[in-house]
């Protein structure tokens, strides 16, 4: 990995590397700092907090630098890459292999052996659970990623895919179907929101379709972290509203492009 952010930094020609891994992954941060000054990469502790790993988040705590609203990290002037992408980067470079494999972590309650597990791109789900020791009771539902930004599955009959970071395993009795009410305006969506968009109002222009105004409050900004949506006492499907939001503003944006470029 540090061999990687190497690589890349001399790609892009930047003048500093930074890791920046939470506080209380004290093994980790010392088996980084062992090698990291020989790659020229700086070890960064980070406050323990949700969420901290997303790009804008790490360029502020790590550089102090703000992403402007509906910018990319590079208006900060910075480039931030995962992990898992800098070792594939080693491996493709040093030794010409592709994206193969990926470090996978299996876990949640029913799951008999959680852990972290090198696997194949294309392993069938079950058979990774299965090489975590299976299943202690039923499982009730499967997510794909983290429990705040994972995916829900319907079917377990899915592959570990490049972006597959965890399968989470819930057993029924915390695989809750709740039902959706009605906004009670209590304001916490809006105070758990890092990116401090107003995600309630946001929610009520995108329940009309009003994508553009969803777009001109800055829903682009949104990180999909799912804070709002789990604090939010009528379970309304915050989260779930940002990413419809995002993805059919995204799709007017390639229509537009695309009949801009059929007029020229
Ligand atoms: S998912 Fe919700 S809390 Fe997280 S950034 Fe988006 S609107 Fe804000
Ligand atoms: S947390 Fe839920 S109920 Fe409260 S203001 Fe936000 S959307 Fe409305």
């Amino acid at each position: 990995m540090l061999e990687g952010a190497a690589i890349l930094g001399r790609i892009l020609g930047v003048t500093r590397l930074y890791v920046g891994i939470e506080i209380n992954k004290r093994d980790a941060i010392a088996a980084l700092e062992q090698y990291a000054g020989d790659y020229g990469v700086e070890v960064i502790p980070l406050k323990v907090q949700y969420p901290q790993g997303s790009e804008k988040q790490l360029i502020n705590a790590i550089t102090g630098r703000v992403v402007p609203a509906g910018g990319l990290p590079m208006d900060a002037h910075c480039v931030v890459q995962n992990v898992g992408t800098a070792a594939a980067l080693t491996a493709a470079v040093k030794q010409g292999i592709p994206l193969v494999e990926r470090i996978v972590t299996v876990t949640g309650e029913v799951v008999k052996y959680p852990g972290n597990f090198r696997l194949k791109i294309g392993t069938p789900v079950l058979e990774a659970v299965r090489f975590a020791g299976g299943v202690t009771e039923e499982p009730g539902k499967l997510i794909l990623g983290g429990p705040m930004m994972g995916f829900a599955q319907r079917t377990f009959q899915v592959p570990v895919a490049k972006n597959t970071s965890g399968i989470l395993l819930l057993p029924e009795r915390r695989a809750v179907n709740f039902r959706s009410e009605g906004c009670i305006r209590c304001g916490r969506c809006v105070q758990g929101c890092p990116m401090k968009l107003v995600t309630c109002m946001l929610a009520n222009a995108i329940e009309a379709e009003r994508y553009d105004l969803a777009e001109q409050n800055h829903v682009m900004d949104c990180l999909e972290c799912g804070s709002c949506a789990y604090v939010c006492p009528a379970k309304r499907p915050l989260v779930q509203h940002m990413r419809r939001a995002k993805a059919e503003i995204r799709r007017n944006r390639q229509l537009a492009a695309a009949a801009a470029g059929g007029k020229k």
